[in-house]
């Protein structure tokens, strides 16, 4: 499944984070595995329409979708003991689908930073530059074969534009992701360059911060268009160890709706380009992600390859519909449930049956 990376500074709350994110009871107990992977954090997907869903099917549990984060920096300070840590590192983001970089806002004497001072805006250049930099030297690898290429092959032509065009960006010290660049040619979306990548910021605040406007709208404007998020690791980690009551006073306490995990999911969830459809029975009523764009078959493809594989159909209603409605069969005698083909682009809340052969 798809992935974020989780970078930044040290010192910045990517550990506490982390911790949040593999310390989640609820996802511990329907997703096993989470705890299989030590440098994978799964979080769930907060989706209420589930609920209404398990009332409406008399589902016996309810099932959400899930973002996954990897922890780079822990996979770097287990491959230190071997060495070239500086390729080891960015050939872990390499991997990732898109980017999260923490970023420390949290003010505290006690613990010191790298630089100095907290300093947003200097620390997201400091990661940017350093992505920035592996960028040109893997264009500076390509170019000179690419325009050998291009020589005796025109069609190589376009290529070389690109690549030179992508080194232009970076060169002013741009990502190619905040510039919509790096996948114009095939040739350049192979070279799966690491600023082309979506990118995911966590600001990592104290709960003053959390609590001013303006302060938060200035650091959502360092990093568009990049998604942001806002939170205070430290409170995450604890609300993940507190039983639903006290979790719901701590929140309170600090002036939050939610905990900012939930965020982090729909946020990441959003910069991964990823949405999900429905499907509800006695057993569960289950969220499933799949790509904005999916067609049906791709979609029948996230439950089983052989749904896939095997797809005639599917019958689907928007979640809204249904709600209205008030359930599946009055939805049919409604003529409200459609019967969809193998060209059917997915809508994010369709609920789902799919008829297949097996
Ligand atoms: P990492 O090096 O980026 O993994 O940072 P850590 O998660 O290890 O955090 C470094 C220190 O900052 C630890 O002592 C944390 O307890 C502290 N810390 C992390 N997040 C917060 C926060 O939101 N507020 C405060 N005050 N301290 C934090």
């Amino acid at each position: 499944s798809l992935t974020l990376g989780i970078v930044g500074l040290p010192n910045v709350g990517k550990s506490t984070l982390f911790n949040a994110l593999t310390r989640n009871e609820a996802v511990a107990a329907n997703y096993p595995f989470a705890t299989i992977e030590p440098n994978v954090g799964v979080v769930p997907l907060p989706d209420q329409r589930l609920d209404k869903l398990a009332e409406m099917f008399e589902s016996a549990r309810t099932v959400p979708a899930t973002v996954s984060f990897v922890d780079i920096a822990g996979i770097v300070q287990g491959a230190s003991e071997g060495q070239g840590l500086g390729n080891q590192f960015l050939a872990n983001i390499r991997e990732a689908d898109a980017i999260c970089q923490v970023i420390r806002v949290f003010d505290d004497s006690n613990v010191v930073h790298v630089d100095g001072q907290v300093n947003p805006s200097s620390d997201i250049e400091t990661i940017n530059t350093e992505l920035i930099l592996a960028d040109l030297q893997t264009l500076e690898k390509a170019l000179p074969r690419l325009e050998k290429e291009a020589r005796t092959k025109k069609e190589r032509r376009p290529a070389v534009e690109a690549v030179q065009a992508a080194k232009e960006v970076l060169e002013e010290g741009r990502t190619l992701f905040s510039a919509g660049k790096g996948r114009e040619v095939p040739e350049l979306a192979e070279l799966n360059l690491l600023t082309t990548k979506p990118f995911l910021y966590v600001f990592n605040c104290d709960e003053g911060v959390l609590a001013d406007k303006d302060r938060l709208a200035e650091l959502r404007e360092l990093v568009a268009p990049g998604d942001a998020v806002f939170l205070d690791a430290k409170v995450e980690s604890e609300l993940v160890e507190l039983d639903e009551e006290s979790a719901r006073e701590l929140l309170e306490s600090v002036g939050q709706e939610e905990p900012g995990l939930n965020a982090l999911a729909r946020a990441g969830f959003h910069t991964l380009g990823l949405q999900t459809f429905l499907t509800a029975g006695p057993k569960e009523a289950r969220a499933w992600t799949i790509r904005q764009g999916a067609t049906a078959p791709e979609a029948a493809g996230a439950i089983h390859t052989d749904f896939q594989r095997g797809f005639i159909k599917a019958e689907i209603i928007s979640y809204e519909e249904l709600v209205e409605a008030g359930s599946m069969n009055a939805a049919r005698s409604a003529g409200k449930v459609r019967l969809e083909g193998k060209e059917y682009v997915m809508q994010d809340g369709d609920v789902v049956e799919f008829r297949f052969n097996v």
